[in-house]
């Protein structure tokens, strides 16, 4: 394959070309937005979801998108095609641009609009056949009356401050809790535990990001006839279920085989999780926007 493709300034530039201000406040101050997206064999999973989400965190921050929701898609389909790609992960990023080093956005005239898409990198299988490890952790989730975890905005740093201290305990993922300590989510995926074949998440409202692919489990859940409840639980409810499993656009869907050294399921993948993984695998090539023509899909995986 030849050069990497960005989108960046309006046009086109190789990866090497592909530079930002240094007085960007997306770096200077974390001020934007961004939107993680995949797509599968050719088809971006559900496109529209994911720039309702960017155009809504956007439209909190006071942040004018130059774009119309169409002209980004448009632009998001440019991008995958010009790379050549049938399965990519694309990052969409929006900040508010070029200002001085005062914090006040008014310095800065026009928003940065950056498209990067690449070739995936796949987790190992072995997360998946195994499952993984969380361990709930002392940071708590950003309060959603101070900053809302709904907007998915540049700064992250709630997130890495878990991380860090999953990586610390020396678990894949971490689980935050809120302030009252109910459980909101991991540092860049939802949570679901099944419990007596019923299956659980926290409303978002307690301070979890609403996921697309939270939103898409839910409908393939209820699709084949599970009861889903959006409800709120504690670190008890996560110990003591029957599953555990996580969601997220880069993992899909992934199994959580112990949580705070309590062992979830004998230490293996459940079954609810491994059907709803097969059924949202059979709808992630279909639901959203196709990239080519079906008369015309000559490009390289
Ligand atoms: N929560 C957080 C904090 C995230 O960053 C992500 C990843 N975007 C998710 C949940 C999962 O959301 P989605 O399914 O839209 O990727």
């Amino acid at each position: 394959m030849g050069s990497q493709w960005i989108f960046l300034g309006g046009t086109f530039v190789k990866k090497e070309d592909a530079v930002v201000s240094v007085f960007d406040h997306g770096f200077l101050y974390g001020d934007g937005v961004f939107e993680g997206i995949r797509v599968y064999s050719g088809n971006v999973f559900r496109l529209d979801a994911h720039l309702k989400r960017l155009f809504e965190s956007a439209q909190s921050i006071m942040l004018k998108i130059p774009y119309t929701q169409e002209e980004m898609t448009q632009l998001i389909v440019e991008t995958i095609r010009k790379n050549q790609l049938e399965s990519a992960y694309i990052r969409v990023v929006v900040s508010r641009g070029k200002g001085n080093l005062g914090l006040d956005p008014s310095s800065c005239s026009t928003p940065s609009v950056i498209i990067i898409a690449e070739a995936l990198t796949m987790y190992p299988q072995e997360f998946y056949d195994n499952g993984i490890k969380i361990a709930s952790v002392a940071s708590r989730r950003n309060r959603p009356d101070v900053l809302s975890p709904q907007i998915k905005s540049l700064n992250y740093l709630n997130n890495i401050l878990v991380k860090l201290e999953a990586n610390q305990i020396g678990v894949q993922e971490a689980l935050m809790l809120n302030d009252q300590g109910y459980v909101t989510e991991g540092s860049a995926d939802n949570i679901f535990i099944v419990k007596n074949g019923v299956v659980y998440t926290p409303p978002v409202y307690l301070g979890a990001l609403e996921g697309i692919t939270r939103n898409a489990i839910i409908d393939v859940a209820r699709a084949k006839g599970y009861e889903v409840r959006e409800s709120p639980f504690t670190r008890h409810d996560v110990y003591v279920a029957d599953e555990v499993f996580l969601t997220g656009t880069a993992v899909e869907v992934i199994a959580v085989i112990e949580v705070d050294g309590r062992v979830i399921n004998g230490g293996k993948p459940g079954s609810v999780t491994n059907v709803l993984l097969e059924e949202f695998r059979k709808i992630v090539t279909t639901d959203g926007v196709a990239c080519y023509p079906a008369t015309n899909h000559a490009v390289v995986s």
